[in-house]
């Protein structure tokens, strides 16, 4: 199939982009990387009125270190945030998790806007930016703002995104000493979505884990936090009764959905063995080098 016929603009500045989006209200869509927006409107499961290409508009791909935040550019390729040193430095999950999305040509064009705005729930991105606590930043006719992760992702691809906003950037703090992560997932095969992955983020001190902050993609609609794992294990050596305390404790805290690619029971389960593999991963020796 080929697309309806849309308007294409490819404007040069933010605020005319602001200007064309609000023009358009709903019938306007953002153009970024194009890897989910261009085979919806090839399958006409989108049919927007216009397309706002906002490649051209400078300063949104770039990856920097404010004050006490990482700030990642909204049209920062998922190729570009992998090799970026400061990103390996200060958000080393964000790193972990990249090779995960789609495969390496995906990740030359998509982008981490895009990958927040679309928010489906079993990416990567927002599991990781749940995990460690970020924000996500905006910018609309009537000014900028932000918006923590927990509140962003509303529901399977629906966000605190208002009408005529565009993700400008991500924002994390950046990793503190004595914390370290941890990003693992299962899919069915490379590049395809996750089952369900698993964005680990512990402050680890010997072999003590004194706290756990632990975001699942894949088990629910949104990004979910479980919070009753977490407390399962802070402040607790990850011995094998202590990691399958924790692993029961996911059963009240995930509520996983059941498709072709495999039922709750299974997506349960195989968030404990997720769970035990990235505990494992953080308490290791090697993970302290
Ligand atoms: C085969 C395949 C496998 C994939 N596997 C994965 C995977 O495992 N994990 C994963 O996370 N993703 C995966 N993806 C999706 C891919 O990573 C996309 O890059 C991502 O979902 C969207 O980014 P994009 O820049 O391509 O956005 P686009 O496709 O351009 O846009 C997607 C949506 O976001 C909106 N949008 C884009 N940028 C902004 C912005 N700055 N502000 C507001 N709205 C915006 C668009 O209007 C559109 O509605 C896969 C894609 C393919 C084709």
């Amino acid at each position: 199939m080929k697309p309806a016929p849309f308007a294409y603009y490819r404007p040069t500045s933010l605020a005319d982009t602001l200007a064309i989006l609000e023009r358009y209200g709903d019938d306007g869509r953002i153009l970024a990387g194009g890897q989910s927006l261009v085979p919806a409107l090839n399958m006409r499961l989108a049919t927007p009125a216009a397309l706002i290409d906002i490649n051209r508009v400078p300063g949104l791909d770039g990856i920097s270190l404010e004050p006490e935040r990482l700030v990642i550019g909204a049209l920062a390729r998922h190729e570009a945030v992998e090799y970026s040193s400061l990103v390996a430095r200060h958000a080393p999950l964000i790193v972990q998790a990249m090779p995960h999305v789609g495969h390496r040509a995906i990740r030359t064009r998509g982008t981490v806007g895009g990958s927040v705005a679309l928010a489906d729930p079993a990416a990567e991105l927002p599991a990781c930016l749940l995990a460690l606590d970020g924000v996500i930043r905006m910018a609309g006719r009537a000014g900028d703002r932000e918006v923590p992760a927990v509140d962003f992702f509303r529901g399977v691809y629906t966000t605190a995104l208002g009408q005529g906003e565009i993700v400008t950037a991500v924002v994390v703090p950046p990793i503190r000493l004595g914390w370290r992560s941890r990003f693992v997932e299962l899919a069915r095969r490379h590049g395809d979505f996750a089952l369900v992955g698993l964005a680990a983020h512990c402050r680890v001190e010997g072999d003590l884990i004194r706290e756990a902050r632990l975001a699942f993609c894949g088990v629910g609609s949104t990004p979910v936090r479980a919070l009753r794992a977490e407390l399962a294990l802070a402040g607790r050596r990850p011995a094998v009764d202590v990691v399958a305390e924790a692993g029961r404790a996911l059963d009240a805290d995930l509520d996983p959905p059941g498709d072709t690619h495999g039922s709750p029971a299974f997506r349960r389960r195989l968030a404990r063995v997720l769970l035990g593999q990235a505990v494992a991963a953080l308490t290791s020796e090697a993970s302290q080098l």
